[in-house]
């Protein structure tokens, strides 16, 4: 099976990739422009595998794509490529407005002319899953949970481009007949998170003795999903979804943002005794601009439809978060040191 993986040297991306290449046996392609988030790095584990190539390119780039469809032919893309970063949206949009509507409409659009120039029996097995977020949805009150039908409701620069996507890819569904399955998911986190997303950038300030930031007063919910749970749930998807439908992705697993910092900090002490109590680095810092309260996923239809249930709950998928940063230096010092130290982005 040819898969096309967009943004596979990303955190998800590459969670996928390593997944596909290693266990699934599939034959696959990643593209990735490389950006910040961008890091070869996190595919070491099968840069030598006979099933996967690398090619560096933007999904913007008609012509790049074009020359990709036509050599690999695949039977099977899966597009992760994105701006993904809430707080880079707000201190700038222009991106996220390229990358995630101009760059997925490019990919739309050169996978329909490649589709469309396929026999009938291929035409018909072909796949086009379009990864996206729960925060198209907007925020939640107390009780409720997203339901594939939710209304769309984004609130910020990063949330509005992938909801435009969503369309986007809808509509080519809808009028083109493109075969297209999309997956929303909640937050994720694991090994390779680049260290700028809450999970990570505490397990390591707390390990450098440096301030643990929390957003206002920290009560903001979110549904945590283990990065290789999701890879596993996105792979069922694309191959067993039905075209034009969605599939929402989540762990089962809400946690207040204040809570996830303790439960860090206590595994943390666990870790590091000498340095405990790791909650004294604690501090509440302003909030970010338009802030959603909660997000929460209704996953039955994934789990009742496909068959695929989370295998790690919060409470084991973060103790082997924290192992996982803890002996890879060699993956994160490079980041911390190089690209993005942690100082504060998006106020
Ligand atoms: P990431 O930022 O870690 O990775 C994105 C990757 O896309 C990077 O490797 C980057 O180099 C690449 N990229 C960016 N612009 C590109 C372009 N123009 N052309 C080609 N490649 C480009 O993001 P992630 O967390 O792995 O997210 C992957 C997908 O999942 C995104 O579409 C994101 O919106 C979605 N998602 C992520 C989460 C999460 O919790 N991380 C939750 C829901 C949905």
């Amino acid at each position: 099976m040819r898969i096309l993986i967009t943004g596979g040297a990303g955190f998800i991306g590459s969670a996928l990739v390593r997944y596909l290449v290693g266990q699934v046996g599939a034959d696959v392609l990643t593209i990735d422009k490389l950006t910040y988030a961008g890091n070869l790095a996190s595919l070491r584990a099968i840069e030598n595998a006979p099933n996967h190539r690398f090619l560096q390119a933007d999904i913007c780039d008609r012509a790049a794509l074009s020359e990709v469809f036509g050599t690999f032919r695949p039977e099977i893309v899966m597009h992760l490529a994105a701006e993904s970063h809430v707080d880079r949206s707000i201190s700038g949009s222009a991106e996220f407005i390229q990358t995630n509507i101009i760059g997925s409409f490019t990919l739309l659009e050169e996978t329909r002319q490649y589709w469309n120039e396929l026999e009938a029996a291929e035409k018909q097995a072909f796949r086009f899953l379009h990864v996206s977020t729960d925060e198209v949805y907007g925020s939640l009150g107390s009780t409720d949970l997203f339901i594939e039908s939710s209304p769309y409701d984004p609130s910020s620069p990063y949330s509005a481009s992938k909801a435009a996507s969503d369309h986007l890819a809808t509509a080519w569904h809808r009028t083109y007949g493109l075969p297209i399955v999309i997956s929303n998911c909640s937050n994720n986190y694991g090994p390779y998170h680049f260290p700028e997303k809450l999970i990570p950038l505490v397990i390591l300030n707390a390990l450098e003795g440096k301030p643990l930031p929390v957003y206002g007063s920290g009560a903001n919910i979110r549904d945590w999903l283990y990065v290789e749970d999701h890879a596993e749930a996105l792979y069922l998807v694309a191959t067993r979804g039905r075209p034009g439908e969605k599939y929402n992705i989540g762990g089962r697993n809400e946690r207040r943002n204040v809570d996830v910092v303790h439960r860090i900090c206590s595994l943390m002490d666990e870790a590091r005794p000498g340095a405990a109590p790791h909650s004294r680095l604690i501090r509440f810092v302003p909030d970010r601009p338009g802030h959603d309260a909660r997000y929460a996923i209704d996953a039955t239809k994934l789990e009742t439809e496909l068959g695929w249930c989370a295998r790690e709950n919060f409470d084991t998928g973060i103790a082997k978060t924290i192992s996982w940063y803890l002996e890879n230096e060699w993956w994160w010092r490079p980041l911390r040191d190089g690209i993005y130290g942690g100082e504060r982005l998006g106020l």
